[in-house]
């Protein structure tokens, strides 16, 4: 083992080694850190907020203020360092690998839709012009321990979503402004929200379901499908 090799810095150790390095070398257990540190630190990394929720299985103990409330929002806080998987035989510590074929089944049956947000794959956010979502795998239940690796315990999430799941801050909207919204909505639509809320997950409506199958097609056999349902309305 060399230095290179517990170097946060070094680009070719993974992601989740590079943090958890960081996390031992520049945090320090007791001490708090914020998640923007974080991204600045290990750049050029993708879900790197992902990659720390992965040392958890590991037996890594960092609180947000959601189960530490004297932390404010963007606050973390080192309690624990679970196993050095930096070194080789705990790389893989705490981590369950997901089968290709169990993606596969999930972003089927959530239609390839953001079960958070409804987006689909290569959608641009409508907050965010030009953005292209990106669909990934997150778990139901955020606060399990160990790693969800059933379909059961897995649903289709887009990376925006993924990465504000423990997010609490609320950086884009206020609570005042979503609650005007929730007012304004008929009562058959808030009773409809109210569902989504309790199953913390959008239940898709028959009509969301075939486009999120539709927006899996390729462009031509959109264009046809399109066309037959003009037809088919026309006749
Ligand atoms: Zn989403």
């Amino acid at each position: 083992m060399t230095a290179a090799d517990q170097d946060w810095r070094n680009g070719a150790l993974g992601t989740r080694v590079r943090v958890a390095l960081w996390l031992r070398d520049e945090v320090g257990v007791g001490n708090t850190f914020s998640r923007a540190a974080l991204r600045a630190a290990i750049t050029g990394a993708e879900q790197v907020d992902r990659r720390m929720r992965d040392l958890r299985p590991a037996g890594w103990v960092i609180r947000t203020n959601l189960d530490k409330p004297s932390l404010r929002p963007e606050q973390l806080y080192l309690e624990k360092v679970g196993a050095p998987v930096w070194e080789r035989k705990h790389r893989g510590a705490g981590l369950r690998q997901i089968s290709a074929k169990t993606r596969r089944d999930v972003y089927a049956r959530d239609q390839y839709l953001c079960r958070r947000c409804g987006i689909g794959a290569a959608e641009a956010y409508p907050d965010e012009p030009g953005s292209t979502a990106r669909l990934t795998l997150g778990r139901m239940s955020p606060g399990g321990t160990g790693s969800a690796v059933d379909a059961e315990e897995l649903m289709t999430l887009c990376a925006r979503c993924d990465e504000s799941t423990e997010d609490t801050a609320g950086a884009r909207v206020g609570l005042a402004e979503v609650w005007r919204q929730i007012e304004a909505l008929p009562d058959h639509l808030q009773r409809e929200l109210l569902g989504w809320m309790a199953a913390d997950a959008r239940v898709m409506t028959p009509v969301e379901r075939a486009w999120g199958l539709y927006r899996q097609l390729p462009t031509g056999q959109r264009d046809a499908t399109q066309q037959s349902l003009r037809d088919l309305l026309k006749s």
